[in-house]
């Protein structure tokens, strides 16, 4: 009955090959969502090793941060950008909480001590969410909370204007627009707390510029940014 149901996984690997979500090579059965050789060999940018990195060093002056970091560089026609296109359009949240897992381990094997009480991950506009069915920046932090024992809050922080229609926009009226797109709800779970603000890519900044906005009007003491990738 085994060599069945082997034999059948072996075919159905066949016709239908489970490729990896980066280089698109076929997976082995050992391997889940990346192959082996993508999860070592993809451009990790070990930001979290110090602290005037890019990604701070971009938000420096427009956002108070304790630590700020993303995990890979994205390149255009990369692997990370396969990686990224195959997590929000290709109904592929496992692919996220993946996500999340790698950069618990960045986080881990560098021993650096993030004070985080809890992780928000940057919200969708509901419509958004329900087409695409989840949303991936909550799936990383969902995969990053489970490692390193972080909770993670989907309820305090909302979109409540759907912005897809900005990306032309220059980065000033982007932000002017942004900075009323999201809002805190049950605000009180906020003050005095050490958040983590989780995002899939990092690019212009402004709508990491535009959540901190709303987190500290509501009162956190401080502000972690963690992401996948990082554009520049
Ligand atoms: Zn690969």
């Amino acid at each position: 009955m085994q060599q069945i149901k082997t034999l059948a996984a072996d075919l159905l690997q066949l016709l239908f090959p489970n490729l990896c979500n980066a280089c698109g090579q076929p997976l082995l059965k050992t391997e889940h969502l990346l192959c082996l050789f993508c999860r070592f060999d993809l451009p990790y940018t070990d930001f979290q090793l110090y602290a005037d990195n890019p990604v701070a060093k971009q938000l420096w002056g427009r956002i108070r941060c304790a630590n700020a970091m993303a995990m890979f560089y994205f390149r255009k026609a990369s692997r990370v950008q396969r990686i990224l296109h195959n997590l929000k359009y290709k109904g592929k949240p496992e692919l996220g909480t993946l996500l999340g897992v790698l950069l618990a381990e960045r986080l881990l094997k560098s021993n650096v001590g993030w004070a985080v009480d809890f992780i928000v991950p940057v919200p969708l506009h509901p419509k958004r969410e329900r087409v695409r069915g989840y949303n991936q920046s909550q799936c990383i932090a969902e995969g990053l909370g489970t490692v390193m024992g972080w909770p993670v809050c989907t309820n305090v922080l909302v979109k409540t204007v759907s912005t897809s229609s900005q990306t032309r926009k220059g980065r000033f009226s982007r932000y002017e627009n942004l900075k009323s797109a999201f809002a805190v709800h049950n605000g009180s779970m906020l003050q005095g707390k050490n958040v983590l603000l989780v995002d899939d890519v990092i690019t212009t900044g402004s709508t990491l510029e535009a959540c901190a906005s709303v987190l500290y009007d509501a009162g956190i003491k401080s502000l972690s940014i963690a992401a996948v990738a990082f554009t520049k």
